[in-house]
């Protein structure tokens, strides 16, 4: 078994507010990078800005989280939809999952044409009786009214680069940039999604923690909605974001242990990265022990983004 590692390293932001609408997103956790700050700082507020406007307006946190990942998949500076991660053979292969704290959840992997892969999970979650969807044809894509792109049009000229400096000089797994969100709405109803390209230089058909639920997604009203971002294989090795839930809900954690202690078991596997966190009551929790992470929340109170 792994060698637990120690709390020193996790670093927790917890929000002020306790109770109401509240939205976190992340952008990825990672090392610390050339990475436009503006940009990015930029792209977490205009999240924000939609999920949050979805949750004034009496919308859903479902709503909420599919408004903000949208904005997210849509910025090429992002590790989802336009701008992900290639793999080794220089394609673009993005997986996502939606989860709802009722339990019902939905996800997909190997997409390759899908312009807002979490709407995929969406449809997999409201129109099939299945859960996890692996390369749905153009024709369930189509009969599930998902806007589609050619894959070039996810693939970046940064993304290129990065791949072309992986196979040369070696993966470089600390960088992410996976995107996700978890929201509570007016009705103290939560929910998660998460959505990414994977790991840069990643072998063609890999999946990572993301669309997995119970690894890098899982929200349950009962105690917390999550979403990681990091070295999947790590997080799916501890189950991370339903370990986080039960240590909450069957061990009377606080967030915040919950948290430190299971990135504390990421770091035993020999991963790192970040998670947000949303209880169905209570103040939200932004975790990570990678050296950076890009997030923000905002509630009625406040509104904050890290870049
Ligand atoms: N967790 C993602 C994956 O393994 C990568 C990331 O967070 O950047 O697919």
């Amino acid at each position: 078994m792994p060698e637990p590692g120690n709390h020193a390293r996790v670093i927790t932001i917890t929000t002020e507010a306790e109770d109401g609408p509240m939205l976190l997103i992340h952008g990825g956790a990672g090392s610390r990078g050339n990475h436009n700050a503006e940009e990015v700082d930029r792209d977490l507020n205009r999240a924000l800005d939609a999920g949050y406007a979805r949750l004034k307006a009496g919308a859903s946190a479902e709503e909420a989280v599919i408004a903000a990942i949208h904005v997210m998949e849509d910025a090429p500076e992002f590790n989802a939809g336009r701008g992900a991660a290639l793999t080794s053979d220089g394609i673009v292969q993005m997986d996502a999952c939606l989860m709802d704290g009722d339990g019902s959840v939905g996800a997909a992997t190997g997409l390759g044409t899908a312009r807002n892969p979490i709407d995929v999970a969406q449809a997999v979650k409201d129109k099939t009786k299945h859960v996890l969807f692996a390369e749905p044809t153009a024709q369930e894509l189509a009969d599930w009214g998902i806007e589609t792109e050619d894959n070039e049009y996810f693939i970046t000229d940064e993304r290129r680069r990065q791949l072309v400096n992986a196979q040369n000089n070696g993966d470089d797994w600390q960088k992410h940039g996976t995107i996700g969100a978890v929201a509570r709405d007016a009705q103290g109803h939560i929910a998660a999604g998460t959505s990414t390209g994977g790991i840069t230089n990643q072998m063609h058909g890999r999946v990572g923690d993301s669309p997995l639920p119970g690894c890098g997604t899982f929200a349950d009203q009962r105690s917390v909605a999550v979403s990681c971002t990091g070295i999947g294989e790590a997080f799916i090795k501890a189950v991370a974001a339903n370990q986080i839930a039960s240590r909450v809900r069957f061990a009377g954690q606080s967030v915040e242990d919950a948290a430190k202690a299971t990135l504390d078991e990421i770091d035993g596997y020999h991963g790192d990265g970040g998670v947000i966190i949303l209880p169905a009551k209570g103040r939200g929790v932004v975790a990570y022990n990678s050296e950076t992470m890009k997030f923000g929340f905002r509630s009625e109170s406040e509104s904050k983004v890290q870049s």
